[in-house]
């Protein structure tokens, strides 16, 4: 690309702050504030702020577009429609360039300032650094708890270990940005991915703030599937559990069977039970169609990556051809699909 050239030119390591962006109106203004300050601090990197636009329906493109017009480093990718949050910074992380990539959310609850820490930590060799959550400023107990006994719990599922309490808020190294872009999968879970990577990985703990206006945007409903996504793509014991449950209810069945003809032999009396027998059909029952519903679960994601369909759409491209030098204007409508296609 002709922004990296012209960055190695000066001899400078180029840093990607990639941003996904969903009806953001409210604070993107003050985030390419904040992380334009931050970028003037750190004399020695280069920079480029990657936002992605996953199909706003406010205002968030325009605004991002005035402000590409006096940020030269600003890039945008805007999607047809929305893709959801990891999906958009998939699409972040193939369009940007730099030697390290920071992950970090349009509503400045990842504190910017923390991204200098993690460049210092990436100079002293390490590849990922992430930001561990040591407190959650503003959110609801609900979330806190879920959030909390969610990532726990994973972990005793997960085959690897997913560190406790992070978001995608880190930092990459070119070559864990490099196998990143290589996993296609489509129910992408961004954190447990890069802790599957391995390298040299660390963690940075930070204070969460709150966030800064606007609501979030992920309603219950995001956060379910976000977390199905997260347990199914990382193992594959629910599976395990129809073989639990099923060894279980045959052991309770003999014990029911062995109960029945000692009654019968010993006191010649059969066991009565009306109650016994529907509560045996609807257990069997529930066992049954809860193992179902999680092959199903299984089965519907294998349907869904052999499709094959490209993760995202891009409707257009902002900035991509360059800094200052060349016309803003230049916007590429362009329908390529992604690169993991
Ligand atoms: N986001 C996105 N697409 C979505 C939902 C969220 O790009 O469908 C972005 C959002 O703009 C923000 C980040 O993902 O930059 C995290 O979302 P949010 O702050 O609403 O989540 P929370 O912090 O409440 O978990
Ligand atoms: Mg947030």
């Amino acid at each position: 690309m002709i922004h990296e050239k012209i960055f190695r030119a000066q001899g400078k390591k180029l840093i990607s702050l990639v941003i996904p962006c969903y009806n953001e109106q409210e604070v993107i203004g003050e985030t390419l504030d904040r992380l334009a300050q931050l970028c003037k601090t750190l004399h020695d990197y280069a920079f480029e702020i990657v936002c992605v636009d996953d199909g706003s329906r406010d205002k968030t493109y325009e605004l991002l577009c005035a402000a590409a017009e006096t940020m030269p480093d600003l890039r945008i990718v805007k999607f047809s429609r929305n893709f959801g949050h990891q999906i958009a910074v998939t699409a972040g992380i193939d369009a940007a360039g730099g030697d390290a990539i920071v992950l970090i959310d349009a509503d400045l609850q990842d504190p910017p300032e923390i991204v200098s820490q993690m460049i210092a930590k990436w100079e002293e060799g390490f590849d990922v650094i992430y930001g561990v959550r040591t407190s959650r400023a503003g959110e609801s107990a609900f979330k806190q708890v879920s959030a909390r006994g969610f990532y726990r719990f994973l972990n005793t599922l997960s085959e690897v270990p997913i560190p406790l309490d992070t978001g995608d808020f880190r930092l990459m190294s070119r070559p864990v940005v490099e196998v990143l872009k290589s996993m296609p999968e489509r129910h992408r879970f961004v954190r447990g991915m890069v802790a599957w990577i391995g390298f040299k990985q660390t963690a940075l703990p930070y204070e969460r703030a709150e966030r800064f206006a606007g609501e979030s945007k992920y309603p219950l409903r995001k956060m379910v599937r976000f977390a199905m996504d997260g347990i199914l793509s990382f193992s594959t014991k629910p599976l395990r559990l129809a073989v639990g449950l099923g060894l279980t209810s045959a052991a309770l069945a003999m014990l029911g069977i062995a109960y029945a003809l000692a009654l019968r032999i010993f006191s010649s009396v059969w066991v009565e039970g009306w109650t016994a027998l529907m509560i045996a059909v609807l257990f069997m029952g529930g066992v049954q169609l809860l193992s179902l519903g999680i092959i199903g679960e299984y089965i519907g994601r294998i349907y869904s990556e052999v499709k094959r369909r490209p993760l995202y759409i891009v409707d257009e491209k902002v900035g991509f051809a360059g800094p200052a030098m060349l016309p803003r204007k230049a916007r590429a409508k362009s329908f390529a699909p992604s690169e993991h296609r």
